[in-house]
């Protein structure tokens, strides 16, 4: 099974379906892991995580992403496509384009994985929408989309992933359906597949989070955080989608 996954940042496929993509000779195709403009200085997010130069913060990035695809057992590809701390509107991104650059790397691909831009960060949503238009270029009839970690744990895991009730006071049920409703996908949340993470896997993403060092606090994914809060390791979840499906309203037009 040979999964191509795309991931909008040097992260966000490996921290969410760190299960699904290890041992699988999975390739890991990252859309923004383009270096800022020469002379950029250093964004505000680089600053919250420590940075003094956004160059040299992209590249420490890029090792960190290497250090993890070894984790992995995958490999990286990298487009040079500028994250919006880096650029200066999205209008500078054609969709398209981009959905081309993409395509040509999920022709041959088994399954393609894509966020499904929980939490919605701009990056994500053209990630996913490029994503969407590439795997019909490329002739899928299906993509499997991944939920954003740790966006999706912005409330906790839902009751429907815990086997738990939602506490009286909480309940991340609601938003995380507002979330796929909001991107126009025509899937519940509630359907879908939830990997519970064993030892071993919460012990290989512990690993990748940690390689992941300049990122980690600022997600609050530090030991620390993890030893207080150590569900959050608990589970990944995804979406399959049918894109020939009748209730398919990813379709353009
Ligand atoms: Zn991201």
């Amino acid at each position: 099974m040979a999964i191509v996954a795309i991931s909008a940042h040097l992260d966000d496929a490996a921290l969410s379906a760190s299960a699904s993509l290890s041992g699988a000779g999975a390739t890991v195709l990252t859309v923004f892991a383009g270096m800022p403009a020469p002379g950029f200085g250093v964004s505000l997010w680089d600053q919250v995580t420590g940075a003094t130069n956004s160059a040299e913060r992209q590249a420490e990035r890029l090792a960190e992403d290497a250090e993890v695809m070894r984790l992995l057992g995958a490999r990286g590809c990298y487009l040079d496509e500028r994250e919006a701390q880096y650029r200066e509107a999205r209008a500078d991104l054609d969709l398209d384009a981009l959905a081309g650059r993409i395509a040509a790397h999920l022709t041959g691909a088994d399954e393609a994985w894509l966020p499904a831009a929980i939490g919605r960060h701009g990056d994500h949503v053209i990630a996913r929408e490029a994503g969407l238009r590439a795997a019909r270029l490329a002739g899928h009839r299906h993509v499997v989309l991944y939920a954003d970690f740790p966006y999706v744990i912005t409330y906790g895991w839902p009751a429907f992933v815990t086997g738990q009730p939602a506490s009286t006071y909480l309940d991340a049920e609601p938003w995380l359906a507002h979330e796929l409703t909001a991107a126009g996908l025509a899937i519940s949340a509630g359907t879908a597949g939830v990997v519970s993470l064993r030892p071993a896997g919460r012990e290989l993403k512990t690993r990748i989070i940690g390689a992941y060092r300049s990122q980690a606090a600022a997600l609050r994914l530090r030991g620390e955080d993890l030893a207080c809060q150590p569900e959050k390791l608990g589970y990944e979840l995804f979406w399959r989608v049918d894109l020939d499906g009748k209730h398919d309203r990813t379709r353009p037009g």
